[in-house]
């Protein structure tokens, strides 16, 4: 392949005229031609050539010198040395100041021109490695880059840092002046500024576009890339209203097909122009960006649902917690009118006593009876309250003595006995409403097993290795078959319709118990037989804060 410009230095016009107007440009080569050294050395930066043919022996110095000076300038222009007959002994100097070939006078076309062949192909192979190796370089950094934003996409989940990577990341390897990324509002349909690097704080104030009078708004509508500007042009383009720039490239954020956005990147100072190359790039970190958009918005649907979740689960575990304290209302509201026929019985009997010692004596059952529907008071609120979940680290004993106080009475008055085997147990961590409520549904469930013929009702508390154990046994109805395999479904009941078709239980307490006993890292398990009665235990694990 020729084209390539040759430089002669050579004070044989003869040889001259030979290579310059006959052979060189015969074989397609540009010939610059010098007589002298010195004029040799001016055209070699002058006429800027591709490779240099030089005569050993000049009237004003030896080729040699010109080597010498080409060495020292750094100079990558390959020489060829021409050399008479018999001086073959200089080459192995001139090769060591950095000649590529020799030919020795008289040289025929087809020598001379075999040796320019493979000196320039050589050099030409050179070069084409060196830009090649560049361009991979380039390439492999470009890929880098792009394969850390994709990473990110898929493990950073902070939206805003997200694509501000993704814009840092198009400046950085297009080596734009700036960059900026651009969403379309749904609501008015312009274009908003979202996330952007080294723009001036001017520009990203009411950043907003009109989708029908700006480039960013034509790649919206078009979802195809915009690529403006760049040397020659000679012009400036206008991103918004007095922000002129001297080149653009603006590609679509695509997502399902439609475009819900635009990556920007724009020189205001510099007239380089974006390459197709860039436009791709561009194009793939535009795809991750809407795939970050989607995977955030999808997040954040999750995280409502999730939310939307916690909140009915836990009106649920309310609802039934009002469904139990509710069970209990009867038998509370009998006893509240056996302490205030106490209260009054003792108050008229003070009133009519003389007698000293039985005044207060009555009066002192008054107190007693009032501080005793203060408990069953403050039992009901406890455990009606509606709270916040909190756990804390206390015995457990306390959390079920709760309710146990509460339907005390009402056991006795069902012929139900009573039975407390506490034994010394370490503290556990727990929510104290939450496994008072748990206890409430156990209790109720054993009275009503027990119903109308009574029974025992006993509750134990025990260590087993690494757990505190309450069990709440009954001598009751058992659990058939049928219903046991689903017995921590919700709304799974026996408690048949009221008078009104309302129905007696609401099949949620064991499901919640359940549900709460699991979030307290525990386990509740049943044992039952039928007409023998069952067993319900509770497993808390021991509170690491050691024992009693
Ligand atoms: P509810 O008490 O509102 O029916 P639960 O989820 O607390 O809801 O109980 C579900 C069903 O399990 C009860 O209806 C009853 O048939 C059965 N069950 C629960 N505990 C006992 C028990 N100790 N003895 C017999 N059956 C029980």
């Amino acid at each position: 392949m020729a084209g390539e410009k040759v430089l002669i230095v050579e004070d044989s016009l003869e040889i001259l005229s030979f290579l310059a107007d006959d052979v060189l440009p015969y074989h397609g080569y540009q010939v610059a031609t010098a007589t002298t050294g010195e004029e040799g050395r001016d055209k070699l930066s002058s006429e800027d050539p591709d490779l240099l043919l030089l005569d050993l022996e000049l009237p004003d110095m030896s080729g040699m010198d010109i080597l010498k000076a080409a060495q020292e300038d750094e100079s990558d222009i390959p020489i060829i040395l021409m050399t008479a007959y018999g001086s073959e002994s200089i080459a192995v100097e001139a090769f060591r100041l950095g000649a590529r070939d020799y030919i020795i006078k008289p040289f025929t076309t087809e020598q001379v021109i075999g040796v320019l062949e493979r000196t320039l192909t050589e050099t030409r192979l050179r070069r084409e490695k060196a830009e090649l190796t560049v361009s991979l370089q380039r390439s492999v950094e470009q890929m880098t880059i792009l394969s850390a934003v994709g990473k990110s996409v898929v493990s950073l989940m902070d939206i805003e840092e997200l694509l501000s990577r993704i814009v840092e990341a198009g400046v950085y390897v297009t080596k734009a002046e700036e960059g900026f990324l651009l969403l379309v509002d749904p609501e008015s349909n312009d274009l908003y500024l979202r996330a952007g690097k080294n723009l001036g704080s001017e520009q990203t104030q009411g950043f907003r576009l009109k989708v029908e009078d700006s480039l960013a708004g034509q790649v919206v509508q078009a979802g195809t890339p915009v690529r403006r500007g760049g040397k020659g042009t000679g012009r400036d383009f206008e991103v918004k209203t007095g922000y002129l720039v001297k080149s653009l490239l603006h590609v679509p954020l695509l997502l399902r097909e439609e475009v819900i956005g635009v990556l920007s990147l724009d020189n205001q100072v510099s007239d380089v122009e974006f390459t197709e190359e860039d436009q791709y790039l561009l194009s793939t970190l535009a795809d991750y960006a809407a795939i970050s958009i989607e995977n955030a918005t999808l997040y954040e649907e999750l995280r409502q649902k999730m939310q939307d979740l916690e909140r009915s689960q836990q009106e649920l575990i309310e609802s039934s917690k009002l469904a139990a304290v509710g069970t209990l209302a009867a038998g509370v509201a009998h006893e509240f009118n056996n302490l205030l026929a106490a209260i009054s019985g003792h108050t008229e009997l003070g009133l009519i006593s003389d007698d000293m010692d039985e005044i207060k004596r009555s009066l002192q059952v008054v107190i007693d009876t009032v501080d005793r529907a203060k408990k069953i008071t403050q039992n009901l609120l406890t455990l009606a309250r509606r709270r916040e979940p909190r756990m804390e680290t206390m015995q457990v004993s306390e959390a079920v003595e709760n309710p146990l106080q509460l339907i005390e009475r009402d056991l006795q008055q069902s012929n139900i006995e009573l039975v407390r085997r506490y034994s010394e147990v370490p503290l556990v961590v727990c929510d104290s409403g939450q496994i008072a409520q748990v206890s409430l549904n156990l209790l109720t469930n054993a009275r009503d097993a027990m119903l109308p013929d009574g029974g025992t009702l006993t509750v134990e508390i025990r260590q087993d290795e690494d757990d505190v154990l309450v069990s709440f046994s009954d001598t009751g109805t058992g659990i058939p078959d049928n219903i046991l395999d689903e017995l921590f479904q919700p709304f799974v009941t026996t408690k048949g319709p009221l008078g009104g078709g309302e129905m007696a239980g609401s099949g949620l307490g064991l499901s919640v118990s359940y549900g709460i006993v699991k979030n307290h890292g525990g386990t509740i398990e049943v044992e039952t037989e039928l007409n023998k009665g069952s067993t319900f235990t509770i497993r808390l694990p021991i509170s690491d804060a050691g024992p009693l």
